[in-house]
């Protein structure tokens, strides 16, 4: 049984044994939104998966410090610096400024992120805000001869960085041959990308700041290095993302964050698959997506989402579909009888299955295998030989990683005075000791929808 914890790193594609830079402590950054548009269930497979992650390193007795950013300037329509700020499509198609739309998109956001039952960041910090922090570490990139200047712009030179796209695992010279980049004449080469706008396309750019290089605005990438050092230090344990960040925005961050402190940067990168539709990936730009709103319309909850990405690993792509989300449905309902039906049985004393905490953690501690980790939940839950106090405490234990917020779960009253009236009569021929009504009462009910749960000599109605 392992008693160390194993994660997959994207930069050296093993999965090691994780030893973090200060005993018992672990610094993380994640990737947050750009906030121009919705942000759709897609988007929340990576923040659940990295939520799950954050609770599991807790779980497992680490002290987290998690970091996130919100981008609200310099991301441009193509990762790499091809197209439009995505913030200037925004501001364009909704007759807004720069900031209403950031300020709009990010409290719906963390209006979604909450549903979600997802913990807060220790520090949450807007690109917009840090403009002094970028132009600092773009200086140092400059001192440190990593950059040029030319016609007006900052870009970084991926020639001057030795191990660029070692993350990526980039064959240069193959991608310079195949790639479809939009030309930018002014690139040395291909890969190269900007730091620093001054020449910008979009004339109207309303967010511009004052720098060494004339006024301007950040490239997207510079944000994250910036950010993540000021909160974390010039070295930091784990960072966080989607998958699709691993070929540019990350591979950026890595080459301008060493080219500017001359050391190693992060020492495990994770990175979370897609939610698929179709087998594609769900994207704004495909316009296929789906928002949380959207999915709790659908009749789904939030716990219903959690419980279908949690079938998954965070390594592994997730088809979205009615049918599996009405499975996860099915599951969490399972679980919520399961665990009204514990909490009327229990006598409210803390008990925990070491046997099951330890089979639990074997799951966790194996690079966050949630679907392991779920396996033990349903044998914890339906092992006979543990109590109800038992279950109940082991459960809440679980729900430490899982996050789908059980404590907090309300049983949903129900007031159909038909069926309310049947069960009474149903207690009332159980009394008498008239089984055969009582028994046909019950078949009646359960045509209506219900079941009857008799526990501690009550009896109350559950919607099957
Ligand atoms: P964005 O707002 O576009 O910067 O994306 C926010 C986060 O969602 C990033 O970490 C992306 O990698 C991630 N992401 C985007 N689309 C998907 C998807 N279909 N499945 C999982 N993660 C995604
Ligand atoms: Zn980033």
């Amino acid at each position: 049984m392992p008693n160390k914890l194993k994660i997959f790193n994207t930069y050296t594609r093993e999965v090691e044994e994780f030893r973090p830079i200060k005993d018992g402590e672990i610094t993380i950054y994640c990737c947050g939104p750009t906030v121009y548009n919705f942000q759709h269930i897609g988007n929340f497979k990576s923040f659940i998966n990295e939520d799950i992650i954050i609770r599991s390193l807790r779980y497992i007795d680490y002290k987290v410090e998690h970091v996130m950013n919100i981008t609200d300037v310099g991301h441009l329509t193509g990762d790499n610096d091809e197209g439009e700020d995505k913030m200037a499509v925004a501001m364009r198609r909704e007759g807004k400024k720069s900031y209403e739309i950031a300020d709009y998109y990010t409290d719906i956001f963390f209006k979604d992120w909450d549903a979600l039952n997802l913990l807060r960041p220790n520090t949450v910090c807007r690109a917009s805000e840090h403009i002094e922090e970028m132009i600092n570490l773009i200086k140092k990139i400059e001192a440190n001869g990593f950059s040029y200047t030319a016609n007006g712009n900052v870009y970084f030179d991926v020639s001057k960085f030795k191990n660029y796209g070692k993350l990526a695992k980039l064959d240069l010279s193959k991608l310079k041959a195949g790639s479809r980049v939009e030309i930018d004449k002014d690139k040395k080469n291909h890969q190269d990308f900007v730091l620093w706008f001054t020449r910008s396309k979009f004339t109207n750019q309303e967010l511009q700041w004052d720098s060494p290089w004339g006024k301007g605005y950040p490239g997207w990438h510079i944000e994250c290095s910036a950010m993540s050092m000021k909160y974390l230090g010039e070295k930091f344990d784990i960072h966080c993302g989607g998958i699709d960040h691993v070929p540019i925005h990350h591979t950026n961050e890595i080459a301008q964050s060493e080219a500017a402190t001359g050391k190693a940067w992060v020492n495990y990168w994770m990175h979370m698959e897609f939610l698929c539709v179709d087998n594609e990936k769900m994207s704004k730009s495909s316009g296929g997506f789906i928002t949380l709103s959207e999915l709790i319309e659908m009749g789904f909850r939030p716990e219903d989402y959690r419980m279908f990405l949690l079938s998954g690993h965070y390594r592994q792509q997730l088809n979205f579909s009615k049918n599996a989300l009405e499975n996860a449905k099915r599951n969490i309902d399972k679980l919520r009888t399961q665990y009204f039906k514990l909490k009327s049985e229990s006598t409210n004393k803390k008990n925990i299955s070491e046997k099951y905490v330890e089979e639990f953690k074997a799951g966790i501690l194996n690079d966050i295998n949630t679907p392991q980790a779920l396996a033990s939940m349903w044998k914890m839950l339906s092992d006979d030989e543990l109590d109800a106090d038992v279950k109940l405490g082991t459960l809440l234990n679980f729900d430490l990683v899982f996050g789908f917020g059980i404590k907090d779960w309300k049983e949903e009253t129900i007031d159909d005075k038909e069926a309310i009236n049947l069960l009474e009569k149903r207690n009332k021929a159980r009394e008498d000791k008239n089984w055969e009504e009582s028994d046909r009462l019950r078949d009646e009910l359960i045509q209506m929808g219900y079941k009857i749960e008799d526990s501690n000599g009550s009896s109350k109605l559950v919607k099957i």
